[in-house]
């Protein structure tokens, strides 16, 4: 298959934004993957912001962290995405140029844990100011589980009516695929 499988096309948009020196945000840490994926991207001048509300998604990121000696450059809080402004350092505003959230719960986990539409969309709304222009936010939109299609329509809901002479809206999905497949929102604000 030639088509950009949901995962790769996430990390190709990211990468696409993200360089050397940059400030980013993992807005839902997980085990860690794209904390990791990001750390790489912003080299050891940059840094990366990452939130998660448990303690498993903190202890198995750490991990992979140090695994890499990527430790230095990411600020791990475990909060929810929704402090952001409360928790950023000011001089931050405006700097951010990628973010990143993959919603529902961590696989393997408590799966009652899981992204809501109105903290995701607060921590949107909030990025959305600290971010420089053309920063870009990736929401992977997982709606398979109890309650997700509930977030997947608010988040789209709210996503198409951003302006649009504030922000540029994608979205990126395999429309025939069966069993409610993860798709993609990307957020890019002028
Ligand atoms: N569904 C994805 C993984 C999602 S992990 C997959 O299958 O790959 C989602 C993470 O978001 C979990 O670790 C969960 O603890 C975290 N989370 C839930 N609410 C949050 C919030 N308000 N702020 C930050 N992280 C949150």
């Amino acid at each position: 298959m030639k088509l950009d499988r949901i995962l790769p096309f996430a990390k190709k948009l990211l990468k696409n934004v993200v360089k050397p020196g940059d400030r980013v945000v993992d807005a839902t840490l997980g085990n860690g993957y794209d904390t990791l994926f990001l750390a790489e991207l912003v080299g050891e001048n940059g840094k990366v912001y990452g939130f998660d509300v448990q303690e498993e998604a903190i202890r198995a990121t750490s991990a992979r962290l140090k695994q890499h000696q990527l430790t230095d450059r990411v600020i791990l809080f475990h909060q929810g995405h929704e402090q952001l402004s409360a928790v950023l350092p000011s001089e931050e505003k405006g700097k951010i140029t990628g973010a990143v959230f993959n919603l529902g719960y961590l696989p393997g986990s408590d799966k009652t844990i899981v992204t809501r539409p109105e903290t995701t969309k607060e921590a949107i709304e909030q990025l959305l100011e600290w971010m420089a222009p053309e920063g870009t936010i990736i929401l992977v939109i997982y709606h398979g589980h109890v309650d997700g299609a509930i977030e997947r329509d608010s988040l789209l809901q709210y996503c198409q009516q951003l302006d649009q002479k504030k922000a540029h809206v994608l979205q990126y999905q395999f429309i025939n695929q069966q069993n409610n497949p993860p798709f993609i929102i990307a957020v890019e604000k002028r």
